[in-house]
């Protein structure tokens, strides 16, 4: 880390090389007095604010402005985007007037609020989506979507469409969630940042302290789920497979989870997992940066058993620290995962348990998978990637858009 106390492109030298930095150098230099923002719709909690908390600060220290603002509304705004972000991952959805109403003029008021006079402004999912409607659009707009869309409610995405095809660019996670659209997709995975209270390396003794802290016992071992709570994550799944396997093998099961701001079910899928709760099984709702880290250090096995995942940070940054992950075979966890060679996927409870049992008792396999987890990581999952696809978008855009317009709300 510099002495700015901020991680700069150079400190990933040691893991990506020095031609790599050298490149995001100079494709950087060529974006310099470029004025970039982001909208999203969460400050924390869940893996969009964990990307731009990171990736905002390396842009800057690139010598890119770049900004990230946060949209505000009501708990029923809230209450209505989750359902929207239940229905593009394959849930249903009563897609009211009144819903629909309360959605646009929410996005209208932000959009009041909100002077947008940069260069490129990049929206992320679909809470903000409609904020373009209201600019007089002079400068590229793209639209970056982290959601599995592999099999989307189509009324909603019928209802969506036509705010998507006003962007310049449409970014998804994964080929697979390509839609029909006239607005060209480009697929960019998400990345995590090795410097980050989650994912840097702490000592055994660091460790320690924090799982002491929580009272999570060590004498067996850890098996664990880090996830906000959210039925997508399937913890009643994880929870069942953890019985099935302890069957053969003594553990310990922590689901660890957080809520986020622009989600409004949490609280309640929380509460519903509590009548699971014994000696062994350990449900914590907090949010710890560190916590995370330690156990996914020290877990045996994280289990990340989502049955829809845009991508899955918490699968990368598991495998970062070498620790074996048993992910569901979906959506991004497919990308990350390589059946046997650095982790397990798995499509049931029983697939689940079986892995976990095999991992749990067999510390050679851990540690060939959780050695290969981790140069998977540092090959293909590191913010340097992510940063160098994005820099590479903007110098597109520079070849078409001359970046200086700006983009104003309309009267
Ligand atoms: N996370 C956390 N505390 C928790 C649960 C999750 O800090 O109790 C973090 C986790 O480390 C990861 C992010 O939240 O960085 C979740 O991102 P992911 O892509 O896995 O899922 P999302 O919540 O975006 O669906």
């Amino acid at each position: 880390m510099s002495h700015s106390g901020l991680v700069q492109v150079e400190d990933y030298e040691q893991f990506v090389g020095a031609e790599t930095i050298e490149r995001i150098r100079r494709k950087a230099r060529l974006l310099q007095d470029l004025h970039v923002v982001n909208l999203n719709s969460t400050y924390y909690g869940g893996g969009v604010s964990q990307l731009l908390s990171s990736l905002t600060l390396l842009m800057n220290g690139l010598g890119i402005r770049t900004g990230w603002r946060v949209v505000h509304g009501p708990p029923d705004f809230f209450s209505i985007t989750k359902k929207m972000h239940n229905a593009l991952q394959g849930g249903k959805i009563n897609l009211t007037a009144r819903k629909r109403q309360l959605y646009e003029q929410v996005i209208y008021e932000n959009a009041i609020r909100n002077h947008l006079d940069h260069n490129v402004i990049i929206v992320h999912d679909p809470q903000p989506l409609p904020m373009i409607t209201h600019y007089r659009k002079n400068c590229p707009w793209i639209w970056r979507c982290h959601i599995d869309l592999s099999r989307p409610n189509q009324e909603l995405w019928d209802y969506l469409v036509p705010f998507v095809e006003k962007y310049d660019a449409v970014i998804l996670s994964s080929e697979d969630y390509r839609q029909r659209l006239e607005t060209p997709q480009l697929f960019f995975m998400p990345a995590i940042d090795p410097f980050s209270i989650t994912n840097r390396k702490l000592s055994q003794d660091e460790i320690d302290e924090r799982l002491r802290h929580y009272h999570i016992p060590t004498d067996l071992p850890l098996v664990v789920q880090v996830s906000r709570f959210d039925r997508w994550k399937d913890p009643e799944g994880v929870i069942q497979a953890f019985k099935l396997a302890r069957k053969e093998v003594d553990c310990t099961l922590v689901l660890l989870g957080n809520t986020a701001t622009d989600d409004p079910e949490g609280e309640e899928v929380y509460r519903s997992l509590l009548g699971s709760r014994e000696e062994r099984i350990i449900i914590i709702s907090r949010q710890d940066g560190a916590l995370v880290n330690a156990l996914q250090c020290r877990a045996a096995v994280v289990v990340q058993k989502s049955i829809r995942e845009g991508f899955g940070l918490t699968v990368a940054e598991a495998m970062w620290k070498g620790t074996p992950v048993v992910g569901g075979n979906v959506g991004g966890i497919r990308y990350q995962i390589q059946d046997g060679d650095n982790g397990f996927l798995v499509s049931s409870i029983e697939e689940a348990a079986e892995r976990i049992v095999r991992l749990v008792k067999d510390k050679q396999l851990r540690e060939r998978l959780g050695q290969q987890a981790r140069e998977t990581v540092r090959q293909r999952f590191l913010l340097t990637r992510l940063l160098e696809q994005y820099l590479d978008l903007l110098n597109s855009f520079e070849a078409v858009f001359p970046l200086t317009g700006a983009g104003r709300v309309q009267g």
